[in-house]
């Protein structure tokens, strides 16, 4: 397991998880990772990720790889009911 910092935001303790990211890219919805390893902020919930597993991901998100399922989400804009 990898070492993090503290939580920059409120200094809690940070420990490797797997968690299931929604990938964006320049505000596109790009793809759903899931099992990503991710240092969470165990105080406040913050995630933060190492460089390499940024690549990763994006290289992930990308490719043209067969995924495992495809889901179809719609788009709401919070402003309309807030
Ligand atoms: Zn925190």
């Amino acid at each position: 397991m990898k070492k993090y910092n503290k939580c920059s935001l409120c200094k809690g303790k940070v420990i490797e998880e797997r968690v299931t990211v929604d990938y964006r890219w320049g505000g596109k919805f790009l793809a759903v990772l899931e099992d990503v390893p991710a240092g969470v902020c165990q105080n406040c919930g913050e995630e933060y990720y190492r460089a390499e597993v940024v690549k990763a991901m994006e290289k992930l998100a990308k490719s043209k790889k067969k995924s495992k399922a495809k889901i179809m989400v719609p788009i709401y804009s919070f402003k309309k009911v807030a």
